[in-house]
């Protein structure tokens, strides 16, 4: 019997990096992902793995920042599995790096529409099926940069700060729905987001061993760290736990 057996699950975001490791988890732990991200070719691999793995899963293409495709998809993704449990509102872009007298406006509400727009409107779209299944869990992906600052993406520190209130106002709208709402708060995971980000501003191997110093066990986490605390805050083994901040950061926010 798996953690999530038999529950069904959208993650989005879940071609690659963190969605893509919770992805994984969750169909190998029991439950139906509807496995969505805007990368078609790696998001139908990862539901093809799940497949593989002996799992449930299909794919739906999602950009969350559109409001009429997230509220299709979320209704055809409910039509498919006749009910839902799950969201893990995972789909995020760290933005344009600069100074904020550097950022453009259109710069700050790309980060915005997908980052704060794209939790509002998966979570908007979500909660009436989570409301007639019951219950339900709402995990969003905020990051230690919803916590504290650092003197860099400056959209990026806003939206996650957001994401961290936008969770506890949810937690206690739908509390009475037995609809529990989390945030998870990764320090820095070696996926594709942060490989980037280093590329922009460097060496890589260098940039790696810095941010590796700033989280006091010494390195950097891996998806899966963060994966197993999204399934925990799927599954019923915290249900007593809404509104909270998971922090999985290697130390970071302790100093
Ligand atoms: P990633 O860039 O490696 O993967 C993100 C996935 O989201 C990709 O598959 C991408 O195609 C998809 N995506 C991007 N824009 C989208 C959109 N508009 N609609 C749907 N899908 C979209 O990122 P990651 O590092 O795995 O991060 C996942 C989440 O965790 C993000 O919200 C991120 O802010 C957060 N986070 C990451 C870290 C980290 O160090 N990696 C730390 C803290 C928080």
């Amino acid at each position: 019997m798996g953690r999530v057996q038999g529950r069904v699950a959208i993650v989005t975001g879940a071609a690659k990096g963190i969605g893509k490791a919770a992805a994984l988890l969750l169909g190998h732990e029991g439950a139906m992902v509807a496995v969505t991200d805007v990368d078609e070719k790696a998001g139908r691999a990862v539901a093809k793995a799940i497949r593989e793995d002996g799992g449930q899963a299909q794919f739906w293409p999602l950009d969350v920042g559109n409001e009429e495709a997230v509220r299709t998809t979320v209704a055809e993704i409910h039509d498919h599995y006749e009910r839902l449990h799950i969201l893990v509102n995972n789909a995020g872009i760290s933005g344009a790096n600069k100074p904020t007298h550097e950022v453009t406006d259109e710069e700050w509400d790309r980060v915005m529409q997908i980052n704060v727009k794209g939790v509002f409107y998966c979570t908007k779209y979500a909660v009436p099926f989570l409301q007639e299944a019951g219950g339900g869990s709402i995990i969003n992906l905020s990051s230690v940069y919803g916590l504290v600052s650092a003197p860099d993406v400056p959209p990026y520190h806003a939206s996650k700060g957001a994401v961290r209130l936008m969770t506890k106002t949810d937690a206690l709208l739908y509390a009475n729905d037995k609809i529990r709402v989390n945030s998870i708060h990764p320090g820095f995971i070696w996926t594709p987001m942060v490989e980037n980000h280093l590329k922009s501003s460097g060496d890589v191997e260098a940039g790696r061993e810095e941010v590796a110093k700033l989280h006091p066990l010494g390195h950097l986490g891996e998806p899966d760290d963060i994966a197993y605390g999204i399934l925990y805050l799927a599954s019923d083994e915290s249900k007593f736990v809404t509104g909270a901040e998971l922090v999985i950061d290697g130390g970071y926010t302790a100093r």
